[in-house]
């Protein structure tokens, strides 16, 4: 039998723990935090309004009606999202939920869609954390959800050129699995590794685990297969690299679901890494790590993992008591990690080599937190998070002002933490946790304002409204402030060519959000 997902928060049915488990973990986690309750409330059930479409006969057995599914498919997962299911609010619950096993089942959905006048919402793994993937209607006659998991194969390897076709909705572990068994990787590790899928990584310009080098999707990707609602094939050369104007795949990169539906893509794939070599850094200030982070990437070294952790965030999650830098890295990279090591001690950092020395708790709270944010949840705490990237010139100004705005909205206990997820040459990516005791039951309105400060002040000191969450709708009034004019006139006349009803993700990226 397979497995159900949860209807509202991470992972599936089966692994949410029981009422006494949950119980003994918010006893712990309220001592640990010092706010949140051990008394922990249940998810509301589901009920949902009938859809207001029927399902043609003859996509039966390609789509579904059935309340639980449509549930799953209401939302992703940001903090809303999560708040707002499991207290059984699905404002946006789609009418049906697609579920294709081919690009021609998936072709007869969008027909569908185009002659009833219905939106469609791709699909992946629904970890969006923006708003990207609820199925809003706009001005529609409903809306459908089109999830992509059914299409979760590696079509075919060419191993002389390292590359890998594989359909968009196979998830972290499945497409993994299948290239493990040709000795590949594409080695492309978000956190939401577990659900998320390569057409949502494609589709938003994710980031992996590297800190530096491929970092986002998009250094991964050598030619995209996506469809059109109207029913065109977009797929694109496979090419090392061109110079032949501006790219097609660029264009469906960071489209989120507004132009076509991403089917298939090639990807570059390298051998299991061999060798790794990995420390953990501790220093004496957050500022001292950022110089040595800064040094290294500026060197030319190219640590897999170099994730520098603020002392307060690396206490929140066991990792010890100091701003700690957790290097690692791979193969031909190894030959670096001296040179990365001196580069630390030159600023005051204290080396552990191996996983010791606070990596490990670390890396564990990280495997674990998309699970704790529902525990979190039902026992009253509030937790988000959000990022951004700007250059080293204005990193310091950008941490120390969007912390204190943040502080200043949250008015009483609570924290904000920050840790440097991604580093290149000339900048970061600069990452926020907030906790803070939850107002039970109005935890969307709690959380508006708090996000809205952060936000204004991500633009005002020269950040990006995301590095790599993306825009959906929840980033949309800082997304259309930094872009420029003329290019949201360009791509609304690229929308009006492929997509003239506007049914793609109404109000994503575009349009009335
Ligand atoms: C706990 C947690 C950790 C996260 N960590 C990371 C991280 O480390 N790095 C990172 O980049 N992001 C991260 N995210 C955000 C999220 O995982 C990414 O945005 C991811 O790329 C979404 O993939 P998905 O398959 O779940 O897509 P979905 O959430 O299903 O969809 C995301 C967007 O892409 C569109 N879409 C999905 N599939 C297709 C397709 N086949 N064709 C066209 N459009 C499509 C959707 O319509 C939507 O707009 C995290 C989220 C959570 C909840």
């Amino acid at each position: 039998m397979s497995r159900r997902r949860k209807h509202w928060g991470w992972g599936h049915e089966d692994e949410q723990p029981s009422a006494g488990e949950l119980r003994e973990a918010a006893a712990g986690l309220a001592a640990h935090l010092g706010f949140g309750s051990a008394d922990v409330e249940a998810p509301a059930p589901v009920a949902l309004d009938p859809p207001r479409v029927e399902l043609p006969a003859s996509l039966r057995g390609v789509a579904t009606q059935d309340d639980h599914a449509r549930a799953v498919h209401a939302h992703g997962s940001s903090y809303g999202d999560v708040v707002r299911a499991f207290r059984g609010r699905f404002p946006h619950a789609p009418d049906a939920v697609a579920l294709p096993g081919s690009e021609d089942e998936l072709l007869r959905v969008l027909a569908w869609c185009a002659d009833a006048r219905l939106a469609v919402t791709p699909y992946g793994g629904g970890t969006s954390v923006v708003g990207g993937v609820d199925p809003v209607r706009g001005s529609l006659e409903g809306a459908v959800s089109v999830d992509l998991s059914r299409l979760d194969r590696v079509l075919e390897v060419d191993g002389v050129s390292r590359a890998a076709l594989i359909e968009a909705g196979a998830a972290g572990p499945r497409l993994e699995e299948q290239l493990s068994e040709r000795g590949l990787t594409l080695r492309f590790f978000p956190q939401s590794f577990e659900l998320s899928t390569l057409g949502g990584w494609i589709a938003t310009r994710a980031a992996g685990h590297f800190a530096t080098g491929p970092t986002h999707i998009d250094d991964l990707v050598e030619s995209v297969r996506a469809v059109t609602v109207g029913g065109d094939v977009w797929e694109s050369r496979r090419l090392p690299g061109s110079g032949a104007g501006p790219s097609p795949d660029r264009m469906l990169l960071g489209s989120e679901g507004t132009l076509a539906v991403v089917t298939r893509a090639w990807v570059r794939v390298r051998p299991r890494p061999r060798e790794r070599r990995s420390a953990s850094v501790t220093f004496p200030s957050f500022a001292a790590g950022c110089d040595a982070v800064r040094e290294i990437v500026q060197s030319g070294l190219a640590p897999a993992n170099c994730r520098l952790v603020s002392a307060r965030e690396a206490a929140l999650t066991f990792a010890g008591d100091a701003d700690l830098l957790v290097l690692g890295f791979e193969d031909a990279g190894v030959a670096g990690f001296d040179a990365a090591v001196s580069c630390c001690e030159a600023y005051g950092g204290q080396v552990s080599e191996g996983g010791g020395g606070g990596s490990a708790a670390w890396r564990d709270a990280f495997l674990r937190a998309p699970y704790l944010r529902d525990t979190f949840v039902a026992m009253g705490v509030l937790s988000e998070t959000f990022e951004t990237a700007v250059t080293w010139d204005r990193l310091p100004g950008l941490v120390e002002s969007v912390s204190g705005a943040v502080e200043e909205a949250l008015g009483r206990a609570g924290s904000v933490t920050c840790r440097l997820t991604h580093a290149y040459p000339d900048g970061a990516a600069p990452y926020f946790t907030v906790l803070a005791p939850a107002e039970r039951g109005e935890e969307e309105a709690q959380w508006g304002p708090i996000k809205a400060d952060a936000g204004d002040a991500v633009l005002a000191a020269g950040g990006t409204i995301t590095h790599h969450h993306a825009v959906g709708r929840d980033h949309r009034r800082w997304y259309d402030a930094q872009r420029p004019e003329p290019f949201a006139a360009a791509w609304r006349a690229a929308k009006a060519t492929l997509d003239p009803d506007g049914l793609l993700n109404p109000g994503v990226l575009w349009g009335e959000a």
